[in-house]
């Protein structure tokens, strides 16, 4: 009973572990629960990917397990850059959403004409409100994300969990 209290309460620690695990905003990253597991294990290994399309090329982010222009199942893990520039970007200082302190920071980035990708709309890490500015330079960063215990074929598990985002590039 004591077990079951803890799977309830534990959230992430932005409410103070007071919110229930169903309002988690983070994807379950573990394989059992998750066909694009490998992205999440690639960010564990400091690798950024996506899914490139073995038949006609498309590479679209966030990665995907079908092609979303031709509907090919048969994709790829490709590697992106780790640095792009800021083109534009949003500071949300009051009102972030739970689990994101503030201020939330947004920044529409390019990794410039060479890249596979283009362009991602990244969040920015490490950065003080005002600091970053349009043509700055970021840097792919990899953290935990707190993670709480799921059942799995009727055993309770705790699948470490990660997510991206960008910094500043220091000068
Ligand atoms: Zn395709």
């Amino acid at each position: 009973m004591a077990e079951l209290q803890k799977v309830e309460t534990v959230g992430i620690p932005a409410l103070e572990g007071k919110y229930i695990g169903e309002m988690d905003i983070w994807p379950f990253e573990c394989q059992e629960f998750n066909r694009l597991y490998p992205f999440f294990d690639n960010l564990r290994a400091g690798k950024f990917t996506t899914t490139k399309c073995k038949k006609c090329g498309h590479i679209g982010f966030p990665p995907g397990v079908i092609c979303t222009k031709c509907w090919s199942d048969e994709l790829e893990w490709v590697e992106l850059p780790q640095r792009a520039k800021v083109v534009t970007l949003t500071e949300t200082q009051a009102g972030a959403p739970a689990g994101f302190p503030s201020p939330l920071i947004l920044a529409w980035l390019t990794f410039g004409e060479k890249s596979p990708l283009k362009h991602l709309l990244g969040r920015i890490v490490n950065c003080k409100e005002g600091e970053l500015k349009e043509g700055d330079e970021v840097q792919f960063v990899v953290f935990d994300v707190p993670s709480h215990p799921i059942e799995v074929k009727k055993e309770t598990k705790v699948c470490d969990r990660v997510f991206y985002a960008f910094e500043p590039v220091k000068k």
